[in-house]
């Protein structure tokens, strides 16, 4: 049925003005006030018969003069709600609020919102701010609200790209694997099927000098002919090298959730910065991750989405890092299902809650085994977060400082909670710097507390205690407030990028405090090999470093070395068995990728004789018939 068909279908009362698709939505324009703000049974309907979501928006002829609106929404909206900025999209007929207290916008079941639309007559969308400045998330949401215009025709292209059109119940589908396998590092899938080509992940390697970029050289992957990319999560092994795709013309969309466009685009963005201070050549410029951003497409979890004629996507919590989401792909009428987990961590965390396992059809299964290994088996979390308290105290009370790696996205937050609440226990009791992206990464965990853990959903929201609030975090921002820090006589805990050595500042730090028995240097992330950060916790204590204007000296390491195991935001072995077996759904078939050889074969071996399924470790390059 075309949409002119339905429009056709629907009374002339409603007065649709304009009907049209953007994305995977159906939207209708409307001169009826009432209509608009309290919608009509026939859509109720039209949703069930084409399981599309439906849009009623103002027909710009009804909404109110944007500068009366917003009088209008600052009168209706309590003050507490502490709005920061009203915006106006004409051409979706929207506006939205940014506030500190969405909560409060929305009020008691909706009220305030509906309140809103009667008395403004535009769709309102509203924006939490994060509770620290952070200009990234700022970027992002700007970038998409100044192309707003371009945005709409997009969101129309793909639309009637998408159309109505049923998929078919019979035909194939098969992936090429671009990066990603029998290696940690540029994971990249290309998903094929007679109607859509989608890419799932585009990641590079960040902290190797190895091939950094996936396949994107192989014969099948063809830039113009390709539909979507899938971002899992912001991690540059799986967004990085997405930009690179928008600089080289690429124009179709990149659904990700909320979080993940924003943390990727700060990463991304730091990455190029990296790159160039290093005197190498990125491989792409900012203006790739503007494209980037133009052309995301956000989602949140469990929200359904027809992404291509015969392709459905439905991210769920992968429990990874914030925004990390499980992909899976219904194709065709129930043609063929698959779970990609990408990186999951199937086990606590103060941070997240697990991955998700209530799926109802999956044939195939594609895991990671970073921690897949005979011997990954990580000690228990609470083990772990009584271990790095005891191993600060020990360091504070013979007067030294602690100095913590930590990647900018997930340990590093996961690090600060337990921190917050061990001081909050008075089990802690001195400043904690963070420095690098920490920060700024932390700003986007604020933006999104729908996506933490419900202890800290709980923690926020009822009790009105938001640990990234607390007390004993201090930003340290440029030189002079990193060397205040370093000269401190105080005993510190210092928060600080990069995770494994390879640069940022904690070269700053290691160089002034690693030469002093008194201090510790605590590793609670994975340290690939051959990094700075790995050789050191091996117990090297003469160490290449960079000594400024490209030099290599030799720096002696005197401090204390320690490891607290426990704090991966990846399943170990057991987790992911577990996983698999805790997944509603039974696969037919379990691909494993994203971890070294051996594990991912280790992995395979257990998985096929615990589940009697078939298993595949595939090589980079290799292409697997699903279907
Ligand atoms: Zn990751
Ligand atoms: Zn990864």
């Amino acid at each position: 049925m075309t949409l002119e068909e339905i429009k056709k279908k629907l009374p002339k009362s409603l007065e649709i003005t304009k009907t049209c698709y953007e994305g995977s939505e159906i939207v209708f324009y409307t001169k009826n006030r009432s209509f608009f703000v309290e919608g009509a049974p026939e859509i109720k309907e039209l949703v069930t018969e084409f399981r599309k979501r439906v849009n009623i928006r103002p027909d710009p002829s009804i909404v109110v003069e944007p500068e009366e609106a917003k009088k209008l929404i600052l009168e209706l909206v309590p003050e507490e709600a502490n709005i920061k900025d009203v915006l106006f999209e004409p051409e979706f007929g929207k506006v939205i609020i940014l506030a500190q207290k969405p909560g409060l916008v929305i009020g008691k079941v909706g009220e305030t919102l509906r309140e809103i639309k009667r008395k403004t007559y535009w769709s309102p969308e509203i924006q939490r701010v994060p509770l620290f400045v952070s200009n990234i998330v700022n970027r992002a949401r700007e970038i998409v609200h100044e192309e707003a215009k371009y945005r709409k025709s997009f969101l129309n292209k793909i639309g009637e790209k998408i159309q109505l059109k049923k998929g078919s119940k019979e035909g194939w589908v098969r992936i090429s694997l671009l990066g990603g396998f029998r290696e940690v590092g540029r994971s990249c899938i290309l998903l094929q099927t007679k109607e859509s080509k989608v890419l799932l992940d585009c990641g590079l390697y960040s902290e190797s000098p190895i091939e950094t970029h996936p396949y994107v050289d192989a014969p099948e992957f063809d830039i113009d002919a390709l539909d979507a990319i899938i971002i899992s999560h912001a991690h540059l092994d799986h967004s990085g090298f997405a930009p690179y795709l928008y600089e080289y013309g690429f124009k179709g969309p990149m659904y990700c959730t909320p979080p993940t466009r924003d943390l990727t685009t700060m990463l991304t963005l730091d990455f190029i910065d990296v790159v160039q201070r290093e005197g190498k050549k990125s491989p792409y410029t900012s203006s790739g991750v503007k494209s980037a951003i133009k052309h995301s497409v956000t989602l949140d979890f469990n929200e359904v989405c027809d992404i291509t004629p015969d392709m459905r996507l439905t991210f769920q919590n992968a429990g990874h890092i914030l925004g990390s989401a499980l992909s899976h792909i219904h194709i065709g009428e129930g043609l063929h299902n698959l779970l990609y987990t990408s990186d999951l961590k199937f086990g606590p965390s103060k941070l997240l809650e697990p991955a998700f396992t209530n799926f109802s059809r999956i044939e195939t299964l594609m895991i990671e085994s970073t921690y897949g290994g005979a011997h990954d088996i990580i000690p228990p979390k609470r083990d772990a977060d009584a271990n790095l308290i005891d191993m600060i105290n020990k360091t504070i009370k013979t007067g030294g400082k602690v100095v913590i790696p930590a990647f900018s996205v997930g340990r590093a937050q996961e690090a600060m909670m337990v921190l917050a609440e061990a001081h909050q226990q008075g089990l802690l009791n001195v400043p904690v710097y963070l420095d690098g992206m920490i920060w700024n990464a932390t700003a986007i965990h604020t933006t999104y507390p729908e996506y933490l853990s419900r202890y800290l959903q709980r923690q926020i929201f009822h009790m009105n205690n938001n640990p990234f609030n607390s007390e004993i975090f201090h930003r340290v921002s440029g030189m002079t407030e990193r060397k205040n820090v370093i000269d401190e006589k105080e005993p510190s805990v210092i928060l600080t990028t990069s995770g494994m050595i390879t640069g940022g500042p904690i070269m700053e730090y290691l160089r002034h405090l690693a030469g002093d028995k008194k201090n510790t240097l605590i590793f609670i992330g994975y340290q690939a090999e051959g990094t700075l950060g790995s050789r050191i916790q091996k117990g090297w204590r003469d160490v290449p470093f960079p000594g400024g204007n490209g030099s290599q000296k030799l720096l002696k390491i005197e401090a204390n070395i320690a490891t607290v195991e426990g704090f991966s935001g990846h399943s170990d072995r057991n987790q992911l068995i577990n996983y698999i077996s805790k997944i509603r759904a039974r696969p037919e078939r379990i691909i494993i990728g994203h971890g070294e050889p051996s594990k991912s074969m280790n992995l395979a071996s257990t998985l096929h004789k615990l589940q009697r399924v078939e298993t595949i470790v595939p090589r980079n390059l290799d292409a697997i018939r699903l279907r």
